[in-house]
């Protein structure tokens, strides 16, 4: 499942399976996250080229919260910031690098061998339906620039 259209078609279907009626709004919101595979802010969504014309900031906040206890999207919370929404079809990377100061949300690509190690893992302790998500908090080098902060390891012993 490596497309756009793969993973909106995962999520219609998924859709169906829950009985959740596709409106325009689910449907735009739900393209929108297919269409990214790292996760989404609210602003980013809201200011989205067919979303911004078509919904305001409360109907795709509503969307959202729906979506997500229907477990078609998840919501990666950071501190004091933003959220953020991703799609939660079968090909999800759930391994981040977020920064602590602005937030930003990036990929860390350890590779699909620590997501089987974790769900070999679960799955001996009797769990099924895993998945795993990794959240490493630190701060970005844009951020660490203007905070004038070198890495906290090289200054630990200065
Ligand atoms: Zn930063």
């Amino acid at each position: 499942m490596k497309s756009a259209a793969d993973r909106f078609a995962w999520a219609l279907t998924y859709c169906q399976k829950v009985r959740l009626r596709v409106t325009p709004a689910r449907e735009l919101v739900l393209n929108q996250l297919a269409v990214h595979c790292n996760p989404l802010s609210f602003e980013a969504l809201i200011a989205a080229e067919p979303l911004r014309d078509r919904c305001d900031a409360a109907t795709v906040y509503r969307t959202l919260m729906l979506l997500k206890d229907a477990e078609i999207i998840r919501q990666i919370g950071l501190p004091q910031k933003t959220s953020y929404f991703v799609l939660n079809s079968p090909d999800t990377i759930c391994q981040y690098l977020i920064c602590r100061r602005c937030g930003s949300i990036s990929e860390l690509a350890l590779g699909r061998a620590v997501q089987r190690l974790a769900q070999t893992k679960a799955a001996s302790r009797g769990f099924s339906a895993t998945y795993l998500e990794l959240e490493v908090y630190g701060f970005c080098p844009e951020c660490q620039k203007r905070m004038n902060l070198g890495s906290p390891f090289r200054n630990r012993h200065s």
